[in-house]
């Protein structure tokens, strides 16, 4: 039985001052019987690690180098993420993939990065409106996914995945639990054929999950949490989301 996870990305949101509200009132809304994590901007990390002392609820970043160290400027590598206390990294979010132009396989040496100093990646992965339309999402995801594969070999059962279809983002247009469940036994099967430990890992699902479809989502067999975005930002849908996990 796999424990859910939901996770909320706040992405380039927030100000000290929001962000001590909204860790607030999810302090008061918790404890959950899944598990919790906020990714947060790289500037406020150290700020709510303070903020997330003795609750549930895990840090996570949205992004991290490939790089352990050196001449990088603006980057961030992992063991400064695990210095700070964070326990997963968001790694090829199909936002910096198509506006940071990420490769699979830098995506894929991000995520090994990661493991090398414990933080957890949660490797996302999706196909784009066109590219459903054209038949192409299990040849996308299952291209995405192999890279992530054939860099960690036997290390991938470390990781989280995500399903997050790129149309579904931010666009209101959720994934029905069918279809979302169809793309994630395709990637459990990948897995299966990769990891002894596929049984046991957790594939979320992202992508305009709210209050009222979250709990039809999480029910799908192969669904194991969500990546929540717009909704992660309010409160009580976050804490009504996690709920339903
Ligand atoms: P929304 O929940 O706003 O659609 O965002 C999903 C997402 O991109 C989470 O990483």
């Amino acid at each position: 039985m796999r424990k859910k996870l939901v996770v909320g990305n706040w992405k380039m949101h927030g100000s000290r001052a929001a962000n001590a509200a909204l860790l607030g009132a999810l302090r008061e809304a918790g404890p959950w019987s899944a598990d919790v994590a906020v990714c947060v901007p790289f500037p406020y990390l150290a700020e709510t690690a303070l903020a997330l002392t003795g609750q549930a609820v895990m840090l996570g970043a949205q992004d991290c180098s490939a790089h352990e160290q050196g001449a990088f400027t603006g980057e961030v590598s992992s063991a400064m993420l695990a210095d700070l206390g964070c326990r997963y990294v968001l790694v090829g979010h199909s936002e910096r993939r198509a506006f940071h132009h990420e490769s699979d396989q830098l995506v894929a040496d991000k995520a090994k990065a990661a493991l090398a100093h414990g933080v957890t990646p949660i490797v996302c992965v999706g196909e784009t409106l066109a590219e459903r339309e054209a038949g192409q999402t299990e040849v996308v995801v299952k291209r995405q996914l192999a890279a992530v594969i054939h860099t960690l070999t036997h290390c991938i059962g470390e990781i989280v995945l995500a399903y997050e279809p790129v149309w579904a983002i931010g666009t209101g247009l959720t994934a029905s639990p069918e279809q979302a469940q169809a793309v994630h036994a395709v990637l459990r099967t990948q897995l299966h054929a990769a990891s002894q430990k596929s049984a046991s890992m957790r594939i979320l699902y992202g992508g305009s999950v709210k209050p009222d479809n979250a709990a039809q989502l999480f029910a799908q067999p192969d669904i194991d949490g969500g990546l929540i975005g717009g909704a992660a930002l309010k409160a009580a849908d976050f804490a009504a989301i996690c709920r339903a996990a």
